[in-house]
């Protein structure tokens, strides 16, 4: 395979820097194609990976607000970013003992987490991007750490003004510049007095698909979760970063060998979808949210079936819920579609602001 460094390099040396949107997809996409990143030999370890119990809450929730919805018989089960498959097969797990069975659909765009994916679901269909999702059903879609993946656009105040923070070359390392075009009405008045060398960060491609998750709830019925790491109200600064080994290295190092990861903007994610005329439920810590859907009612029964494992339980729901670990920096995000009830775990009419 032609190395991503660089035919990057290349790319720079021909035309000039490139925007960090443009190098952060071009990374995660040779990184995901290329590997299974997931679990404790690999580069970061998700929630689903860390207990079943995560997957498990996952799919009462799911079950719950179905049978709110009066049980429809045909349901999609859409999951973005599936990774190994482990969350939909503790979720569906549970989902199919009270009654809800949806065809599974996953969008995903490596070709080896697919295979992992179809070892766990081999009647799942797959798709490149949402477009293509039966149009047909109501759909419950559920992604986990999929946002946080997706290619951010930076805007840096130079003394100049603002500028587009992009990847230039040193030699031969990669380095952020800034670009050569004002972009100061791309940046909201409030901010644009800012301090030189302060960062707005701005993801269009999660509001893209955050956008195309509100239109098909609204046009099809159904209920969302979507789960990060994230914040809320909005914020400056920049969150790129970047995960090797489970430990942070610098993302402008080796692009496609780490994973490089933002924060989710979960105001701008919310109004998206609702603009596109889904309601929000809510905006809750993972932690707050696992508890509210009984999750150490769950752990306790897990123990007490095998004492052996009770020190592994509590761990698991330690690092799940516990606000240092995570319980707050996690969030879960609830839509629904027109005429679908609220679901769980959110307190009722909250805003996201
Ligand atoms: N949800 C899983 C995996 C999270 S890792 C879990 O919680 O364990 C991120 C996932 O998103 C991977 O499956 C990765 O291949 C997928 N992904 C990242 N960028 C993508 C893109 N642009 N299109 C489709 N899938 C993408």
């Amino acid at each position: 395979m032609a190395d991503l460094s660089d035919s990057l390099r290349r790319l720079i040396a021909m035309q000039g820097p490139i925007p960090l949107a443009l190098y952060m997809a071009q990374a995660n996409a040779h990184y995901y194609s290329t590997r299974d990143p997931l679990g404790a030999g690999g580069d970061f370890i998700t929630a689903p990976e860390i207990s079943q119990m995560f997957g498990e809450m996952v799919g009462v929730w799911m079950a719950d607000v179905w049978r709110r919805a009066e049980s429809p018989a045909r349901v999609i089960y859409a999951e973005p970013g599936p990774g190994r498959g482990t969350l939909a097969r503790d979720a569906l797990r549970v989902a199919a003992r009270f009654g809800l069975m949806p065809e599974v659909h996953f969008i995903e765009g490596s070709p080896e987490l697919r295979r992992a994916q179809a070892a766990a679901f081999p009647q799942a269909v797959w798709h490149e991007d949402l477009s293509t999702l039966p149009e047909d059903a109501p759909i419950l879609l559920v992604a986990n750490e999929f946002l946080d993946a997706l290619p951010v656009r930076q805007l840096v105040k130079t003394p100049q003004g603002w500028r587009e923070r992009m990847v230039g070359l040193d030699g031969d390392r990669f380095v952020p510049v800034s670009g050569g075009l004002p972009m100061d009405s791309a940046v909201p008045q409030a901010w644009r007095e800012a301090e030189t060398g302060a960062i707005v960060e701005t993801s269009p491609a999660t509001s893209a698909v955050m956008g195309e998750i509100g239109a098909r709830l609204a046009a099809q019925g159904g209920a969302a979760l979507i789960i990060d790491y994230g914040y809320a109200p909005r914020q400056m600064g920049s969150t790129f970063q970047a995960l090797r080994a489970h430990a942070h290295v610098d993302p402008f190092e080796a692009p496609g060998e780490a994973d490089l990861t933002c924060l989710v903007d979960f105001v701008t994610a919310a109004q998206v979808a609702q603009a596109q005329g889904a309601r929000v439920m809510g905006l809750a810590g993972q932690g707050g949210w696992l508890m509210a859907l009984g999750m150490a009612e769950r752990a306790a029964a897990l123990a007490k079936a095998a004492p052996d494992e009770t020190q592994a339980v509590e761990a698991a729901y330690h690092r799940l819920t516990a606000p240092d670990q995570m319980g707050v920096l996690f969030k879960v995000l609830g839509l629904a579609g027109r005429e679908w009830p609220d679901g769980a775990g959110f307190a009722p009419a909250a805003a996201v602001s």
